[in-house]
């Protein structure tokens, strides 16, 4: 098996680590974290992408068994995560593969593009977000595709964790900078660090 949680991570913070310090554990497994150079379902973000980029290699050079993944960095246009996986899939061949997304992307799943070859494609490892149940037509898919073990095939199987999740979110953060307070304790050292150093998520006065 191979993970990879994919974000905009701007920034990354101690909920996106720790989330992938458990989806680690619970499969066995590295995770990869890849950056969405441009993510084509939510606004655009505020740091650029070599910023994003910069702080989650800082963030991860700090983890034992985390990576940074530039897949979608280096192929440029939106990051649309059927087109990562067939990347992913030509680089690591025909094995289980997982994609992990927390419970507040997976409730717009059935906006993806292609969402169906997703799954064709690799298996999705859900986490519980707080603040964020499973619902509507993504519970129903839930339903008909959970599947305890991922290892048993290459792709197709969704499993939810049940271990609990960190209430932390980038908005939050950034919002917190923006008022002028103190992100620390949400974020990695190093992250904390280049945040300060390049004056990101300051309010513009
Ligand atoms: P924003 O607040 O700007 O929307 P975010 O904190 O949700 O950002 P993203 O980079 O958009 O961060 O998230 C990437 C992936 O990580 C998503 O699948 C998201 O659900 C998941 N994720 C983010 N924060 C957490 C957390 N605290 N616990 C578990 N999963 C998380």
């Amino acid at each position: 098996m191979i993970a990879f949680l994919g974000g905009t991570f701007d920034p990354v913070h101690n909920g996106h680590l720790h989330a992938a310090r458990v989806a680690a554990q619970a499969l066995s497994c590295p995770v990869r974290l890849v950056l969405s150079a441009q993510p084509p379902h939510r606004s655009q973000p505020e740091a650029n992408a070599q910023r994003r980029w910069a702080m989650l290699e800082l963030a991860c050079a700090a983890q034992a068994g985390l990576d940074a993944d530039d897949v979608e960095l280096r192929r440029g246009g939106p990051s649309y995560t059927v087109d990562t996986l067939k990347a992913l899939r030509l680089r690591h061949g025909d094995g289980p593969l997982s994609w992990i997304v927390g419970t507040d992307a997976f409730n717009e799943i059935h906006a993806w593009r292609h969402w169906r070859s997703v799954l064709d494609l690799g298996h999705l490892l859900v986490l519980p977000r707080p603040g964020a149940e499973l619902r509507g037509a993504a519970l129903n898919l839930y339903l008909d595709r959970r599947c305890p073990d991922l290892e048993q095939r290459p792709a197709g199987g969704i499993r939810l964790l049940e271990e609990p999740m960190l209430p932390v979110s980038a908005s939050a953060v950034r919002a917190l900078i923006a008022e002028g307070g103190d992100a620390g304790h949400l974020l990695p050292d190093g992250v904390t660090n280049y945040i300060s150093r390049h004056g990101l998520y300051v309010r513009s006065v």
